[in-house]
C-alpha cells in the first residue's frame, strides 16, 4: 500500500510549515515529494525552485531508501527569515558513513549550498537538512564566485557580534553568550561565531575564514578551495596541506580545512592559511580538537576581547570555552602521511 501524493495545488494551500509524510521503501513517492518541495519553494522563491527540488530529491531519496516500510519519512519546508529551510527526518541514524554514498551526498550539496546539515533529535529522528537564502541565487556558484576560496568571508556576510555575559548553572559562574541566543549557537559547549551565509556578496576577504563554512569542511572534509570533497575515493584518505614543520611524525592538530587533489596547485597560493612551506600529507582520520577564537573576559561596557582570533582553547577545557568566540574549528589528524606529489602530479 503506497501513499498517493495529492496534487501540488492541494498542498499549497497548506500554511507554513509544510509537512509532508511518505511511506519508507516507497521509491515512486520520491519525484512527488520533490516536486512539491519545488512547488512551495516557487511561491516564496522562484529563483531557487530548481535548486530546491534537486537538492530535496537527493535527502528525500537517501531518507526512503534506508526507512523501512512500516516508518514513516517527514519532508518539511520552512520559510525563514534568512531563506527556505528544507528539513528530510526518518528515524533511526545518521547516514553518514565516513565513505561511500551518503558522504558523496554532502559532498555535492556542498558544491551548490553553502549552509546544510544534520543532527538527531529524540523526536524527529535523524534530521538531514538545507537552508538556501533566496538572494543567494543569482550569483550562485557563478563562475566568478566559485574562482574565490570557498572558506573565505565576504563583507557581505559580515555580521554585528552583540555579545554578553550571563550566569549559567552548569558553567558555576559567567558564560560568554549572545543578547539575542538561539541553542544552535553553542557547538561542542562553545559559543561559535555568527555570519551570514552570502558567499559571493560584498568583496572577498582573503585574511578572514568563514566560521560555519570552516566548520563545514573540518566536520564533512570537504575542500577549503573547491568546497567538494577532499576524499581520496581510492583509498578513503583526507587530502591536507600542513605546514612542512607542523607536525611530529603520524599526528598533527590543523585550523586549516583539507584541501581536494585537484585543488592542491591552486590551495597553496590562494588560501590565507597556507604559506610557501606548506607540503601535501594524507589524513587516515581527523576528529576535533579545540576551537580558535577570541577569548573574553567582562567589562564594565560589555565583554572584553583578549587574544583576538589566536585564542586556542581544547574542547574539553569547559571553564576555558565558556569565555570565548569559536571562530574556527581545529582538529586532531590521525594516521598522517607525508605524500610524494609534486605540483605537476597533484594537477593532473
Ligand atoms: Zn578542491
Amino acid at each position: 500500500m503506497r501513499q498517493h501524493p495529492p496534487s501540488v495545488r492541494d498542498q499549497c494551500a497548506q500554511s507554513a510549515p509544510y509537512v509532508r509524510t511518505i511511506i519508507g521503501g516507497a521509491l515512486d513517492a520520491i519525484d512527488g515529494a520533490a516536486a512539491w518541495v519545488g512547488a512551495i519553494t516557487s511561491t516564496m522563491a522562484p529563483a531557487v525552485t530548481e535548486l530546491a527540488t534537486a537538492n530535496a530529491r537527493r535527502l528525500i531519496e537517501l531518507a526512503v531508501r534506508a526507512t523501512p516500510e512500516l516508518e514513516r519519512v517527514h519532508i518539511r519546508v520552512i520559510p525563514e527569515s534568512t531563506g527556505i529551510r528544507v528539513e528530510v527526518s526518518h528515524p533511526g541514524g545518521p547516514l553518514e558513513p565516513t565513505r561511500g554514498s551518503s558522504s558523496s551526498i554532502w559532498a555535492t550539496l556542498s558544491s551548490q549550498i553553502q549552509d546544510f546539515g544534520s543532527r538527531h533529535s529524540p523526536q524527529s529522528g535523524h534530521v538531514m537538512w538545507f537552508l538556501i537564502p533566496p538572494r543567494e541565487v543569482g550569483d550562485r556558484m557563478n563562475a566568478s564566485v566559485a574562482q574565490y576560496p570557498y572558506v573565505i568571508a565576504w563583507t557581505g556576510e559580515a555580521v554585528q557580534q552583540s555579545l554578553t555575559f550571563r550566569h549559567h548553572p552548569e558553567v558555576g559562574g559567567l558564560r560568554l553568550t549572545y543578547r539575542d541566543p538561539h541553542p544552535e549557537d553553542w557547538v561542542y559547549g562553545v559559543l561559535r561565531a555568527r555570519h551570514a551565509i552570502a558567499r559571493g556578496h560584498g568583496r572577498p576577504q582573503f585574511h578572514r575564514v568563514h566560521t560555519l563554512r570552516q566548520w563545514r569542511c573540518m566536520e564533512y572534509r570537504l575542500c577549503q578551495v573547491c568546497g567538494r570533497s577532499a576524499v581520496d575515493p581510492d583509498t578513503g584518505r583526507t587530502w591536507w596541506l600542513l605546514a612542512a614543520d607542523a607536525s611530529s611524525p603520524g599526528q598533527g592538530y590543523t585550523n586549516a580545512p583539507p584541501t581536494c587533489r585537484d585543488c592542491i596547485p591552486r590551495a597553496s597560493t590562494q588560501c590565507p592559511q597556507l604559506h610557501d612551506t606548506a607540503a601535501v600529507y594524507s589524513a587516515a582520520a581527523c576528529e576535533p580538537y579545540a576551537v580558535l577564537g577570541t577569548r573574553f573576559i567582562a567589562g564594565v561596557g560589555g565583554p572584553v576581547p583578549l587574544e583576538e582570533h589566536t585564542a586556542q582553547v581544547p574542547l574539553d577545557a569547559f571553564r576555558a570555552l565558556a569565555t570565548v568566540l569559536a571562530e574556527q574549528l581545529v582538529v586532531r589528524l590521525a594516521g598522517l602521511r607525508r605524500e610524494d606529489l609534486n605540483m605537476s602530479q597533484a594537477s593532473r
